[in-house]
């Protein structure tokens, strides 16, 4: 607990930093722990040091545990892995925000698997900034059709766009292509502003470029154990 507890202060430390040098103001970020791969005890040690926001990429690991630690009052689930849309009830039934719509189909899904009693579902839509479709990701030139289609949907609330920084490049400039892929956002939804990027290797870039939502895993959680 010690050891996470200074991870986390040291990380804080260096977001604020980035924020600082980039003439923005800390509180206007969101720091996601991912904690995948890691039992639902250490979502609770972060819970118990104030974290609010976690973050999982694999719906059955997610769900999983979600349900373990559903008695944690206040904390917010981000998806962030890609998505099949014959999970989509399992995905919207523990997310706060799902990270990753790259395609009509998903949100179709997600939005048919609303039940009546569930709030409007925040959701990015995640853009591919490489060229490796497998990667996933809408192509930046199919983002604007997305956010189109995404916006038509009245139980999902288009809140910006979110991207993994390709790896054969520096991240850099790639953010900076995902600040304008924001503004095709916003040309749809003008208060779409948030930027999800930015994780242990390049939340400092991010940041430079705009990114309202960061997805720090390692950095906080130490290394990541086998996955089972
Ligand atoms: C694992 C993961 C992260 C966090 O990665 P770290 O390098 O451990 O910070 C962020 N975003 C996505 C989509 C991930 O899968």
């Amino acid at each position: 607990m010690g050891d996470l507890r200074a991870r986390l202060e040291e990380v804080d430390r260096r977001i604020a930093d980035a924020a600082r040098a980039a003439g923005r103001d800390p509180s206007e970020l969101t720091r996601i722990v991912v904690t995948k791969f890691h039992p639902a005890s250490l979502v609770e040690d972060l819970y118990r040091l104030g974290v609010r926001d976690v973050g999982e990429n694999r719906q059955q690991e997610f769900s999983r545990k979600a349900a373990e630690v559903a008695h944690l009052d206040g904390l917010r689930w981000h998806f962030i892995g890609q998505a099949q849309t014959n999970k989509a009830r399992a995905i919207r039934a523990a997310a706060s925000v799902v990270h990753s719509v790259d395609r009509a189909r998903l949100a179709d899904a997600l939005h048919a698997a609303a039940a009546d009693d569930d709030p409007v579902l925040d959701v990015l839509l995640q853009v591919n900034l490489t060229d490796d479709p497998g990667r996933g990701g809408v192509a930046p030139d199919g983002l604007a059709a997305l956010a189109e289609h995404a916006a038509g949907l009245p139980t999902l609330r288009v809140r910006g766009v979110m991207a993994v920084a390709p790896i054969d490049e520096p991240p850099a400039p790639a953010f900076e292509r995902l600040r304008d892929c924001a503004a095709v956002v916003r040309a749809t939804v003008p208060d779409a502003g948030w930027i999800s990027a930015g994780m242990t290797a390049d939340f400092a870039e991010a940041i430079a470029a705009g990114a309202t939502h960061l997805r720090i895993g390692s950095a906080i959680t130490g290394p990541r154990p086998e996955r089972g």
